[in-house]
């Protein structure tokens, strides 16, 4: 049976590229934006499901530009208190990733990819980890986003804190899985998986491990995905490991490329921001995960400045990226003593980088409604007050849009969640799953 199209009618359409049709309508065919205008929409055959957005606002959908769907099955977990982020790692993260099974890391990216669409998320960008089961598990969570049709980009956090067979382990893993992904890509151009070569930090990478990791982003002519300098202490251990910086260190060994995403950038001062600049590579700053783990307020104006460009992530807070959408674009003001500072290098971020980096992946236009692009659409339960223009829509997506549910959710031309109603899953089997698993996952960590 041919793919049906579908019309969205009767929309604000905010298409991301500072065009706006206050009354418009969007014609998605193929998994793509076929045509798209104001005023009457065209008239469709039976071959057409017809959504009306009741004058809501239509947007592109958001891309988290960095997250753990691992993190899932942490939620209200008694962990206990930690102070220092090193506290945190050791007390919860690497406790947790060593204890998960492939199957926790099934139903955990499935509980992340319902979380993503159910807040107009439509591609993630994951880095995952999961000591406790490291051969299959980027299978599995390809399985879970697959199922659930996220555009997703994948990979597995290579590190060397659980000793050289576990590293040694996950860089096959990373391999294995970047080679099935050459298969799907060649034979279905609408495959929505893609993957990188996912890195820990400098502080747990040998210089064995971070050669290993280049020779795997050469082969497979990929970027890496790393974090970089999120706590002072990855500073710390690597001044120890080689004199330098974290930015230094991965910039020299080739790590930090333009394919890859150097994740935080918290403790960088103006020499690294001038050597990220030059490497060429995304930053992504994730406020909210920065101030929940008390590591510092990356200098996110300064990387913009510096003429980096950085997206916006969550680091596995959530899947939904608008809390941390709304306090990047707050957060930046007091330190400048300017109410408008940050106003255009958070548009920035959400508008044209993260779109730039995922279209770069997925070789189509992604993150922007227009003609040809992927047809990545929500609908967001909310319909704009004031007038609507092409130079204000920021400004209703600030004070709006980022406040507002998610009513109905596209990817790739395929509606998975259509007013408020999840197409492709079981929520309630789903939680209980979810709730068998996490107890018996507690009781291994605690
Ligand atoms: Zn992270």
């Amino acid at each position: 049976m041919n793919e049906k199209k579908i019309l969205i009618s009767n929309g604000s359409v905010i298409c991301g590229n500072g065009k706006v049709f206050p009354k418009g309508w969007i014609l998605i065919d193929g998994g793509k934006i076929s045509r798209m205008g104001s005023s009457k929409p065209p008239s469709c055959g039976e071959n057409t499901i017809v959504l009306d957005a009741q004058g809501h606002y239509v947007m592109p959908g958001f891309i988290n530009a960095h997250t753990h769907l691992y993190s899932q099955l942490a939620r209200g977990i008694p962990a206990g208190r930690m102070k220092s982020f090193g506290q945190v790692l050791k007390g919860l993260w690497w406790k947790l990733d060593r204890a998960l099974t492939l199957e926790d890391v099934y139903v955990s990216a499935t509980l992340g990819a319902v979380e993503a669409i159910k807040s107009g998320v439509t591609t993630v960008v994951d880095h995952h980890a999961s000591y406790g089961a490291i051969t299959g598990s980027l299978g599995a969570v390809s399985e879970a986003v697959s199922n659930l049709g996220v555009r997703a980009s994948i990979c597995f956090e290579i590190s060397d804190r659980c000793g050289k067979g576990a590293r040694d382990e996950a860089v096959a893993e990373t391999g294995l899985y970047l080679e099935s992904l050459k298969n799907h890509q060649a034979s279905d151009p609408r495959f929505l998986l893609r993957g990188m070569v996912g890195l820990h930090a400098s502080m747990t990478l040998s210089d064995e491990t971070l050669e290993q990791a280049l020779e795997l982003m050469e082969i497979f002519g990929v970027g890496a995905h790393v974090h970089v300098a999120e706590g002072i202490e990855d500073v710390n251990a690597t001044r120890k490991i080689c004199g330098l910086s974290p930015a230094a260190r991965l910039v020299r060994k080739g790590i930090l490329n333009p394919n890859s995403l150097a994740i935080h950038c918290v403790h960088v001062d103006e020499e690294d921001i001038k050597l990220i600049k030059k490497a060429g590579c995304y930053a992504v700053h994730n406020p909210s995960s920065n101030l929940n783990n008390a590591v510092g307020v990356a200098p996110f104006l300064a990387l913009c400045r510096g003429g980096v460009p950085v997206a916006i992530g969550t680091d596995g807070m959530s899947s939904g990226v608008a809390c941390d959408i709304k306090l990047a674009s707050v957060l930046h003001k007091p330190g400048a003593l300017d109410a408008q500072a940050a106003w255009n290098e958070v548009e920035g971020a959400v508008r044209f980088v993260a779109p730039h980096m995922v279209s770069g992946m997925f070789g189509c236009s992604v993150g922007v409604l227009e003609k040809g692009a992927a047809a990545d659409v929500i609908i967001v339960d909310d319909a704009p007050p004031t007038l609507l223009d092409g130079k204000n829509s920021w400004g209703h997506t600030i004070f709006g849009v980022l406040n507002a549910r998610v009513r109905t959710t596209i990817i790739d031309g395929k509606i998975r969640m259509h007013d408020f109603q999840m197409a492709d899953i079981d929520e309630i089997s789903l939680s209980n799953a979810a709730r068998k698993l996490s107890k018996r996952l507690w009781k291994r960590i605690i």
